[in-house]
């Protein structure tokens, strides 16, 4: 069984990676971002909490994160395997998550962290474009839609997320610099950590994944 925890800047195409792997490793994906954003839509009380933070691209504090991801581990679609994307962000979150395992006699396989400079990533954040109804995602440059504007699988009208728009990445890349790169040194001392060159097209960088993960 495999506990995947994937690591890496906005922009980075962890989602797209997460989506790979968990397809053919056949894990449980499990992104917090997504959990957040799907209760925001749905209007509930922990959406309206989330909302406050991720609207300023400010992390979700790290006590409810915590306790929302080991509900989500422990529900049986994890049995076979999970995902972890966006999760942890902060050296508390890692350390709670390894303490949350170690007392069900579990632990991580491995942490991928995914690599690219800055630049590339602004890049890639404020140019990507998200289905308001299925949630599809494109790029304006990477990954454009057949027209302008509009989804390619379900005709729906594509929008940028907020939390894209360059102001809030410029703040979400320097949140990223300021907690969760320490989180690198931290697997680096657990030894649980492999490193992924983002910078290549996302075929190969799901090659080098494959290769780490094994069959
Ligand atoms: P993401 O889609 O993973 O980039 O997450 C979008 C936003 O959700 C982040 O900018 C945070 O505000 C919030 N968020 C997601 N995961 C976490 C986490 N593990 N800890 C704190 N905040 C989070």
């Amino acid at each position: 069984m495999k506990r995947v925890v994937l690591l890496g800047p906005p922009g980075v195409g962890k989602g797209t990676q997460a989506g790979l792997i968990s397809k053919k490793y056949d894990l449980l994906h499990i992104s917090t971002g997504d959990i957040f954003r799907a209760n925001i839509k749905e209007g509930t009380p922990l959406g309206k909490t989330a909302a406050g933070y991720m609207e300023k691209g400010l992390l979700v504090p790290d006590e409810l994160v915590c306790d929302l991801v080991e509900d989500c581990l422990t529900k049986d679609d994890c049995a076979n395997g999970y995902l972890l994307d966006g999760f942890p962000r902060t050296v508390f979150q890692a350390k709670r998550l390894d303490e949350w395992l170690a007392g069900r006699g579990e632990e991580l396989s491995v942490v991928l962290d995914i690599q690219a400079s800055d630049e590339l990533l602004m890049e890639r954040a404020t140019g990507r474009r998200v289905c308001k109804k299925c949630g599809s995602t494109f790029h304006v440059k990477n990954l454009p839609p057949k027209t302008e504007g509009i989804c390619d699988n379900c005709g729906s009208e594509l929008i940028q997320r907020a939390d894209d728009k360059p102001e809030t990445v410029r703040k979400r890349l320097q949140v990223y610099a300021d907690q969760t790169s320490p989180l690198v040194e931290y697997y680096k001392g657990t030894g649980k950590l492999a490193e992924v060159d983002g910078i290549k097209n996302w075929p190969e960088v799901f090659e080098d994944i494959c290769a780490l993960l094994g069959e």
